[in-house]
């Protein structure tokens, strides 16, 4: 899929959202952005798997691994079209943990998968996670980077798309001085 078919499929289940938000930080944006209103269409949610497995075809992956909940789908439907297992990480008391009896062996290649990295905190902390064992990061992919390359990992990274989501105080919204109806996503809209 190009970037242009990711994001019109993205708009067209409602993942992607162009308007005037305000987030749970307090702050307000003019796109919001919640991957599993796309992830909830399995034949979806399998294009968008493989389209990331395209792009590690010939990387020897063993396994991908993706942070829950955001990275759990898109771990699974990445590792169905590479034919190779699916994990995920939790946090236990604030620690990205590998749990449900999840093994990864010495020498695996690991892809990481997440839905949208925004700081790419959730990643690195999987990344420090498989630090305990002795693999091979193969990399990093997601469906959405809006880092805005802050997402700066030291192993390749391949994105599907790469959006701008500007998120401003309240006092600096243009569309607020414009006098715009404001909306919460999530809610109802
Ligand atoms: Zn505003």
């Amino acid at each position: 899929m190009t970037e242009q078919e990711i994001k019109d499929m993205l708009i067209d289940s409602g993942a992607l959202l162009e308007g005037h938000f305000r987030l749970t930080s307090g702050l307000h944006a003019d796109r919001y952005i919640q991957c599993a209103r796309v992830l909830q269409y399995p034949a979806r949610a399998e294009r968008l798997g493989r389209t990331a497995a395209a792009d590690w075809q010939n990387s020897d992956i063993t396994a991908v691994i993706g942070p829950a909940l955001g990275g759990v789908v898109f771990s699974y439907v990445t590792a169905a079209a590479l034919g190779v297992r699916s994990l995920f990480s939790e946090r236990k008391q604030g620690k990205m943990q590998l749990r449900r009896g999840f093994v990864i062996q010495p020498g695996e290649r690991i892809l990481v998968v997440e839905d949208v990295v925004t700081t790419g905190g959730s990643v690195q902390e999987v990344l420090d996670l498989l630090q305990n064992y002795e693999v091979d990061i193969a990399g990093i992919s997601a469906i959405v980077d809006r880092s805005g390359g802050e997402g700066d990992f030291p192993f390749p990274f391949h994105p599907l798309l790469e959006l701008e989501i500007g998120a401003v105080e309240p006092e600096d919204c243009p569309q607020c001085h414009q006098g715009l109806e404001i909306s919460r996503p999530g809610s109802k809209n």
